[in-house]
Parts: C-alpha cells; structure tokens; sequence
C-alpha cells in the first residue's frame, strides 16, 4: 500500500514535469541599454522588442499564466543572464523577442527559431498563428543555434516580428496595434502548443 502511494506521488510529479504543463513563461525582450539591436533612424529594435514583451505579458497574465521578464527596461543584460533566468524554472517556456535587420531592403516578414525537438513543436504554433493574426510574410520556423535558445533548458523560440530596414514593415513596427498583433499571434501559439502537447 505504500508502495502504491509513493508510486502515485512519483508519476504526478513526472506528469507536473512535462513540457504540457507548464505555467510559467519566461519573456526575453531582446537587446537593451548600449545594444540598440536593428536600428533605422531613431527605431531601434530594443524599443520594438521590449514594448512587445510587455503587451505579451499582460495577455499572458490574463490568461492565468505566470511570466517572467528578463529585463523590465532599457538596460543592457548578457545572454548567459538571459539564459539563467529562465533556467531557474522546471514547467515553463522561454520565448525571445526581436525584429530583425538586414542591408537588403526588400527583405520582409516574419520568422520562428528554435534549436531543440520540442522547440520547434512551439515554433510551429507560435509562428502559424503570428501569420495568421498579423496577415504578413511567412518566413516559416526554422533551426537555429542562437545562444539563448541554444543553452535554454526549456522548450524556446526566438521571435522575430518583422524587418526594420523594411520601410513597410517599419512603419507598421511603429504603431501599436501590429504590436499588439505580434504579441497576440505569440500568446495564441502558446495556448495553441499547451492544449495540443
Ligand atoms: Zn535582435
């Protein structure tokens, strides 16, 4: 009888320990402080990113999800820092955001990184319903080795929501509601991603 009970008690603490049941999602707004990231004019990349973290957080918030932010404001954290902070936690997600860059300006749309199996399970949402919500170009998910994604031990996807040498893009950046698209394509992922795994 014992026995049985402290079997019981072993398998609902691994069921609480998979990827399924997470609560908790760490936010990674990219760049901060000297490291402006993408930067076109005065639209920097950190701007962009850090006030999508927040309106990712207050939907997730009231979705009754726990959240993490690794920096609340404009100041400069290393990747490693980025990385501890999420690996603190068993049941969550690491989710990182950024807009992108390159001297190609006809380059557009939106893209999902992941670098582990269970990464790209929540790429493959997040990215599907960004596509969805934001009506833009589908970059697809796709493999990386970045380092936050790389070294996190939970599932993680690196964000990027867009182009800010895209003139087009750019402009959209700078308002708020393809903003708060962004961040509405990535909290419905997730929910997407927690129902179906
Ligand atoms: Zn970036």
């Amino acid at each position: 009888m014992k026995f049985i009970l402290k079997l019981l008690v072993l398998m609902a603490s691994v069921a609480v320990a998979s990827g399924a049941n997470f609560r908790t999602v760490i936010i990674d707004p990219g760049h901060g402080g000297h490291d402006n990231g993408g930067q076109w004019g005065r639209v920097y990349e950190k701007h962009l990113a850090l006030d999508t973290a927040y309106r990712l957080e207050g939907k997730l918030k009231a979705l009754g999800y726990q959240t993490v932010m690794t920096r609340r404001s404009d100041y400069f954290i290393s990747l490693p820092q980025r990385v501890t902070t999420g690996n603190r936690f068993n049941n969550a997600i690491f989710v990182s955001i950024h807009y992108n860059y390159t001297w190609k300006q006809d380059v557009s749309g939106l893209e999902t990184f992941y670098s582990s199996s269970e990464g790209q399970k929540l790429a493959y949402h997040v990215q599907k319903n960004l596509i969805s919500r934001t009506k833009t170009v589908d970059r697809k998910v796709k493999y990386a080795r970045f380092y936050v994604i790389r070294h996190s031990k939970l599932p993680a996807i690196l964000v990027e929501g867009g182009f800010v040498s895209n003139a087009a893009e750019r402009s959209r950046m700078k308002s708020a509601w393809f903003r708060d698209s962004i961040a509405q394509g990535i909290a419905d992922g997730i929910q997407r991603y927690r129902r179906e795994n």
